[in-house]
């Protein structure tokens, strides 16, 4: 087999349970070192990619690659990963010094080096003089951080993390999204993030992996998949959007709202139909009679750095931001730069999404409902 840089491989994966595919025709490549994240709503597959990379489930077709070695009937201990579930797994009868020396005991490693490494341990996740606490004693918070230096106490390779900071509150999730970024980069182990918070997955990959009904949608840098979404399910589910019907009458030109717009796409056919996206940032508001679109504003919110501005156009909700506040009722201008219009080929998710997308919205919402529930153990964090 050719030699290549990649640390692991998936090669058209399949899985079906009960007669139902899963996962179809998966094609991943993930480099050593790198912060990898799989992105996308409740049962479109990540847990079940994750679990296939770990050794805990075997496709049905495909393969499995670590440094070009085929993974079939390799079980998970011997695959140099270990995972981080969002339920911590720790076990509770024993001391957060205990429950870190677990597989340095199972490795068989002498004791004075179990203690060298519990303490380096501790000292990595900030919880230095926690050695003899037992478990439920600890914040949620605090656990999660005996989850991760137990998982990285025996030297893993790679790091598989199902949604790790799923049972924090939003405060603390933050902190720990900072924390585990750096700890990844000390450490330059790779680590494979499971999410469906989309701001989680910008804020913390070097690649973003968004997933749909058991498939991959797109892969791509953080940056990538916001600017340059390949069509309007990643649009949609990237931060909020605008997602309107367009005719690509040339290069760099196309026409959508009932205005010809300059643009920077290009390679469509003559009159193609297209989706086009535009960020509520990158909306200018201008008087009525400069606006390149005209609008009506129907609801205002002010959201701390910025107004969310809807606005009613042909019948079509736009969400703009602003810092400048306009009221309900005001006709306004909208002005579009070229770079701030993007245009993506139908698909089968084509005009599923109405009005404004608020697909994060409602997820952060959901999971800030979730993390309520943990809310009460993390006061001392
Ligand atoms: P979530 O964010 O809710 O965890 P996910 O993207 O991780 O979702 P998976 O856990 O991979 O999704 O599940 C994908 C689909 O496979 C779901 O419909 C799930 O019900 C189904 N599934 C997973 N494991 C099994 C199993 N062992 N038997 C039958 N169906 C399963």
């Amino acid at each position: 087999m050719e030699n290549n840089k990649y640390l692991i491989e998936l090669k058209n994966i399949s899985v079906s349970f009960d007669g139902e595919k899963i996962l179809e025709n998966l094609n991943l490549s993930i480099k050593d070192g790198e912060f990898v994240t799989f992105l996308g709503p409740s049962g479109c597959g990540k847990t079940t990619t994750l679990r296939i990379i770990a050794g805990f489930l075997q496709p049905d077709e495909g393969e499995v690659l670590f440094e070009n070695k085929d993974m079939r009937g390799v079980p998970s201990h011997k695959r140099q990963v270990n995972t981080i579930f969002q339920r911590y797994a720790l076990f509770p009868h024993l001391t957060v010094a205990e429950n870190i020396a677990f597989g340095l005991k199972i490795k068989k490693m002498k004791k004075p080096d179990i203690k060298k490494k519990v303490q380096e341990m501790l000292a990595l996740v900030n919880l230095k003089g926690f050695e003899n606490r037992m478990i439920d004693s600890l914040s949620g918070g605090q656990q999660q951080r005996v989850a991760i230096a137990r998982a990285l106490a025996v030297d893993p390779k790679v790091l598989l993390l199902d949604e790790p900071l799923g049972a924090l509150d939003l405060k603390l999730r933050k902190d720990m999204q900072v924390e585990l970024k750096k700890i990844q980069q000390s450490l330059g182990i790779t680590f494979i993030y499971v999410t469906h918070d989309q701001e989680e997955a910008l804020s913390m990959s070097d690649t973003i992996v968004v997933m749909d009904a058991g498939k991959i949608q797109q892969i791509g840098s953080p940056t990538d998949i916001y600017n340059e979404p390949v069509n309007a399910f990643v649009a949609d589910f990237i931060g909020e959007s605008n997602i309107v019907d367009g005719v690509m009458h040339a290069d760099n030109v196309v026409e959508f709202s009932g205005h010809v717009f300059d643009c920077l796409d290009k390679g469509f056919g003559k009159d193609e139909a297209v989706d086009v996206v535009v960020r509520p940032e990158d909306v200018d508001v201008v008087p009525k009679e400069k606006g390149m679109l005209t609008g009506t504003v129907t609801a205002v919110t002010f959201k701390g750095v910025h107004y969310e501005i809807i606005v009613d156009i042909g019948g079509f909700l736009w969400m703009i931001q602003s810092t400048d506040i306009q009221h309900v009722g005001d006709e306004i201008g909208l002005e579009i730069e070229p770079d701030a219009i993007h245009i993506m080929k139908k698909s089968k998710y084509s005009g599923t999404f109405g009005d404004f997308s608020s697909y994060s919205e409602e997820f952060d919402e959901l999971s800030d409902v979730n993390a309520g529930v943990s809310r009460e153990d993390d006061g001392d964090e």
